[in-house]
């Protein structure tokens, strides 16, 4: 439980707000972050990499919320984006363009155009097909971008395997083999400007090793880059830093920070923090709708759903779930689960808590990262609100979706 979530007379609070006033207001299912949590995991970040001086581009990803990208852009974070479409929230609240970094292994052309036209500081090359319509684009727009090839380094990120992405059998990134021709390509296109390479071999990693192995691939390739005559500036080493869901020890990033001080060799280092920055900045608020008890097996019935949080089915993950009104009853075991008709709606499987009555509130820890971002309309379920917790106040950032909202867009037949 991070430091900003936490009891208060056997109430748990988000700073100093109690979680239960949160759901009386709003209703739930709804996510509760806090501000000054976002702002501290920022700061922390950047306080141990301090000497690297790194250039830190937040990955939108793992938490696109137009608040939470206003917050970390206050606290002069970059970004790292995946979509136009993150790129359009980028552009709503006043990013600098060239602070932005865009990544993706399928980009299309209207992307790039619009990559283009704000501006963007680096464009993530993935292909060599990707730089045959990035140079189309560019000729077009006759401007001349900055590019970094994303290399797969063929580094075991030692992860779930949904969310590895740095070995060679992995869709993302140019293989060390195909390197050379993609180079190859580059030299005959002054269209466009090779300043860096970059890399992200997978998320929620828990071990230091896979990073410090993917940089000095990467570093080896850039210095034998500079040899042929490219002005390799930056080095991107993605995100992927693992927190805390249970009890796993997180990287040592001080290890990791002093390895890159010593090995930079005047690289600009950048990151690409997600989860990291907002993991465990954010709850999941659920309301106890019914204890369904049967002779094999106990169900806490939850108002909400894998629709609104994914995570445990889609990677088995774990997350902490702590009763909002601390109990002294003995814990029991049961499987926390949500009213959607799929065996695998659950946030918990065989997890001991202390026995709840219907109407009390569950919240489930550490969902500020891949929860919000991943929901859906599945069963029709309207989206859930989001709320940003500032000390005592509580500010709604994205208001609950309403049935209208389930059907906008759709039309019947003639
Ligand atoms: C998802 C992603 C990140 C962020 O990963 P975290 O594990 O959340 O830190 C960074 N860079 C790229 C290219 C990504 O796809």
């Amino acid at each position: 439980m991070g430091s900003h979530f936490h009891y208060q007379r056997n109430q748990l609070y988000c700073e100093e707000t109690p979680l239960e006033a949160v759901a009386r207001q709003v209703g739930t299912p709804c996510y509760v972050y806090s501000r000054s949590a976002i702002i501290e995991n920022f700061h922390s970040f950047r306080t141990t990499f301090i000497e690297v001086d790194p250039l830190i581009c937040y990955s939108v990803k793992a938490n696109s919320n137009l608040a939470v990208l206003q917050i970390l852009n206050q606290e002069g974070s970059g970004f790292d984006v995946v979509s136009a479409g993150e790129l359009y929230r980028l552009e709503k609240i006043g990013v600098d363009p060239r602070k932005v970094i865009f990544s993706g292994v399928g980009k299309t052309v209207g992307e790039l155009e619009a990559a283009l036209e704000i501006g963007i500081g680096i464009i993530n090359v993935e292909s060599l097909e990707e730089l045959e319509l990035l140079t189309h684009v560019a000729v077009r727009k006759r401007i001349k971008p900055h590019i970094s090839f994303r290399i797969n380094p063929d580094v075991d990120a030692l992860t779930h395997p949904y969310i590895a992405t740095g070995l060679r059998q992995h869709k993302f990134g140019i293989n060390l083999e195909e390197l050379e021709d993609i180079i190859r390509a580059l030299q005959s296109r002054p269209q466009l400007e090779l300043t860096g390479l970059s890399c992200h071999i997978g998320s929620q990693i828990l071990d230091v090793q896979p990073f410090l192995d993917a940089f000095l691939k990467l570093r080896e390739l850039a210095d034998a880059l500079r040899r042929r005559g490219f002005a390799m500036v930056h080095l991107d080493l993605g995100g992927g830093i693992g927190i805390p869901y249970r009890s796993e020890t997180p990287p040592r990033l001080t290890t990791y920070a002093e390895f890159l001080k010593e090995n930079q060799n005047g690289y600009q280092i950048i990151f690409e923090p997600g989860r990291f920055i907002v993991g465990n900045a954010g709850v999941l608020l659920n309301q106890v709708l019914y204890n369904k008890v049967s002779q094999a097996k106990r169900f806490i019935v939850v108002d909400g759903a894998m629709n609104d949080l994914l995570r445990p089915s889609l990677y088995q993950s774990y997350h902490e779930i702590l009763p909002v009104k601390k109990s002294e009853k003995e814990g029991i075991q049961a499987d926390v689960v949500g009213p959607i008709c799929e065996s695998g709606d659950f946030f918990a499987k065989d997890r001991v808590l202390p026995q709840l009555q219907a109407g009390e509130y569950l919240a489930v820890m550490n969902a500020g990262a891949y929860g919000f971002v991943l929901s859906s309309n599945y069963n029709s379920r309207p989206r859930v609100a989001e709320i940003l917790v500032h000390g005592s106040q509580i500010h709604v950032i994205r208001s609950r979706e309403g049935f209208e909202d389930l059907i906008r867009g759709e039309s019947l037949l003639p």
